[in-house]
C-alpha cells in the first residue's frame, strides 16, 4: 500500500488542528435558541467548514447551527465521515500543564482539549482526504464530512441532520479506536431525583460521560466527615471547612478503570448526614461500577459488562439529584433494565427520569465495510488485532452501515475527557495515512 501523507500535509494538518483546538467549543446553551450550543461551537463549526473550503470541498452550514457538512466528488453513492467539534469542559485547570484551549506542541505531542476527542481525528481524516485528492486519483463516489456540534451531550445535531439530509451509503466515524468498532453498547443516561436537605449541600461532578475525579464537601462538620472518610480508607484532603475526595476521572464507558469520587464521598458523608440519596449511593452503588446490586449480572460475550457511573450529585434545600450514565451490553434491551433501576430507586423514595437513550450499534463483523477497513489497518500497521466492540458511543449508531474507525491505536493511552489531553503527532500522521487508504478504497475504487 502506498504512503499517502507528505510533509506538507503534516504541517498543514497541525496548523488546522490548532485552529480548532484554540476555539473553546464547550456546550454553553440548551439548544433552544441560536446558536443552539453557544457561540464557541458555532464559531468552531464555521472554522471547520472554512478549512474544508480551503481543501476544495463545497460546504453547507445548517442555518439553525446544529450541523454542517462538506462534499467532494461525484457519483450515486455517498460515503460519509462523521465527526464532532464540541468538546467536554477542561475540568480542573490546576491539573493541566498547558492552556487547554491554546494548542501547544511539546516533545512530539499536540496538547489541548479535543486533540484526541475529536478534533485531532477529524483533522486527520480531512487531510487524509486532501492527500487522496492531491494524488490525482478520481473520485467515482461522493464523500461527505458531517460535523456534529452536540456529541458530548444529546446528539441533537445528528437528529437534525437525519431529519433533513441525505443518508450515506456507508462510512466511518473517526472517534474511537483502531482497528474497527463494529458493536457499541447501548447508552442510557438518567437522573434520580429525591428530597432536598437543609443540613448540607453538594454540587459535584461535571458531565454524564465522565467519572467524577473529585468531589467536595463544605460545612462546619467537615472535620468529622473527613474522619469518617479516613476510617473507610478513602483518599481525601481537608482544608478549613472543605473536604476534597480524590478519585480518578476517566470516561464513563471505562468506569471500572476510574475511581468515582462522588460515590466515595457519599459512603463517608452518609455516616454524618442521613439522607436517602446518600443511602442509595452507599448501599446500592458503593465501589461497584457494573450496577450489580441493582441489576444483578449484566454481561455478554460480544460487548462485556454493563458500566454504571454516577456522574454528578447536586443537593440543595429543595431537591437532590444524581446523574447516571450506563453503557449496556448489546444483547440487553434498556427497556428490561429501567424497571429494575426504578424499583431500586423507589425503595429510597427517589424517582427515575430518563435523560437520553441511544440504542446499540451492530454491523456484522463479516460485512464488506468491516473487512475492508480492518484489512487496511492490518496492512498499514502489521498489527493483526481483530475488529472490536466498545462501551463508547459514537455517531456510528446514528446511521446505517457506519462503524467507528480509529484514531486511537490499541496501545495509545486515551486521554479523552482528561487533563492534559494530547495527540502524538506520529500517531496522528499514521492515522491520516490509514484514513487516506480507506477514503481511496471507499470512494475511488
Ligand atoms: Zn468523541
Amino acid at each position: 500500500m502506498k504512503n499517502w501523507i507528505t510533509e506538507k500535509h503534516q504541517k498543514e494538518s497541525l496548523a488546522a488542528l490548532k485552529r480548532l483546538i484554540d476555539i473553546p467549543s464547550v456546550n454553553t446553551a440548551d439548544g433552544t435558541s441560536f446558536p443552539p450550543f453557544g457561540k464557541a461551537i458555532e464559531e468552531c463549526l464555521t472554522e471547520a467548514l472554512t478549512i474544508c473550503e480551503e481543501l476544495g470541498m463545497t460546504t453547507y452550514h445548517d442555518p439553525a447551527g446544529f450541523y454542517g457538512y462538506a462534499d467532494y466528488g461525484q457519483g450515486e453513492e455517498l460515503i460519509a465521515v462523521l465527526c464532532h467539534l464540541d468538546v467536554v469542559p477542561a475540568g480542573d485547570l490546576a491539573l493541566w500543564e498547558t492552556d487547554p484551549f491554546q494548542a501547544v506542541v511539546k516533545e512530539g505531542v499536540m496538547y489541548g482539549r479535543g486533540s484526541q476527542d475529536d478534533k485531532g481525528p477529524t483533522i486527520a481524516a480531512l487531510y487524509a482526504f486532501k492527500a487522496v485528492v492531491d494524488s490525482g486519483v478520481a473520485f467515482n463516489k461522493r464523500i461527505r464530512f458531517v460535523f456534529g456540534t452536540d456529541e458530548e451531550t444529546l446528539w441533537r445535531c445528528m437528529a437534525h441532520y437525519n431529519l433533513k439530509e441525505e443518508q450515506p451509503t456507508k462510512g466511518f466515524v473517526p472517534d474511537s479506536a483502531f482497528p474497527v468498532t463494529y458493536a457499541e453498547k447501548g447508552l442510557l443516561q438518567a437522573k434520580l431525583i429525591g428530597p432536598g436537605s437543609t443540613a448540607f449541600a453538594l454540587a459535584c461532578g461535571d458531565a454524564f460521560n465522565v467519572v467524577p475525579g473529585n468531589a467536595q464537601y463544605q460545612g462546619q462538620d467537615a472535620q468529622l466527615v473527613s474522619q469518617k472518610l479516613a476510617e473507610l480508607g478513602i483518599s481525601q484532603t481537608l482544608t478549613d471547612q472543605t473536604v476534597t475526595v480524590n478519585g480518578k476521572a476517566v470516561h464513563s464507558s471505562a468506569a471500572g478503570q476510574g475511581v468515582n469520587a462522588v460515590n466515595q464521598l457519599a459512603t463517608g458523608l452518609v455516616q454524618v448526614h442521613s439522607h436517602p440519596m446518600l443511602q442509595f449511593l452507599a448501599e446500592k452503588v458503593g465501589t461497584e461500577t457494573n450496577g450489580f446490586s441493582i441489576f444483578g449480572e449484566v454481561k455478554d460475550e460480544m460487548t462485556g459488562e454493563l458500566t454504571f457511573n454516577v456522574a454528578t450529585i447536586n443537593v440543595t434545600e429543595t431537591k437532590s439529584e444524581i446523574e447516571l450514565d450506563l453503557r449496556i451490553p448489546v444483547s440487553y434491551p434498556a427497556a428490561d433494565l429501567v424497571p429494575l433501576l426504578e424499583k431500586a430507586a423507589a425503595a429510597y423514595g427517589l424517582t427515575y427520569e430518563e435523560f437520553d437513550h441511544v440504542p446499540a450499534l451492530y454491523v456484522p463483523k463479516e460485512s464488506d465495510l468491516v473487512q475492508t477497513l480492518t484489512t487496511i489497518y492490518q496492512n498499514k500497521t502489521g498489527d493483526q488485532t481483530q475488529p472490536i466492540t466498545s462501551g463508547g458511543a459514537t455517531y456510528a449508531r446514528t446511521m446505517k452501515n457506519m462503524v467507528a474507525f480509529g484514531a486511537h491505536f490499541p496501545d495509545t493511552k486515551s486521554l479523552a475527557h482528561q487533563a492534559n489531553e494530547g495527540i502524538s503527532i506520529t500517531e496522528m500522521v499514521q492515522a491520516m495515512d490509514i484514513y487516506a487508504e480507506a477514503i481511496f478504497q471507499l470512494c475511488c475504487n
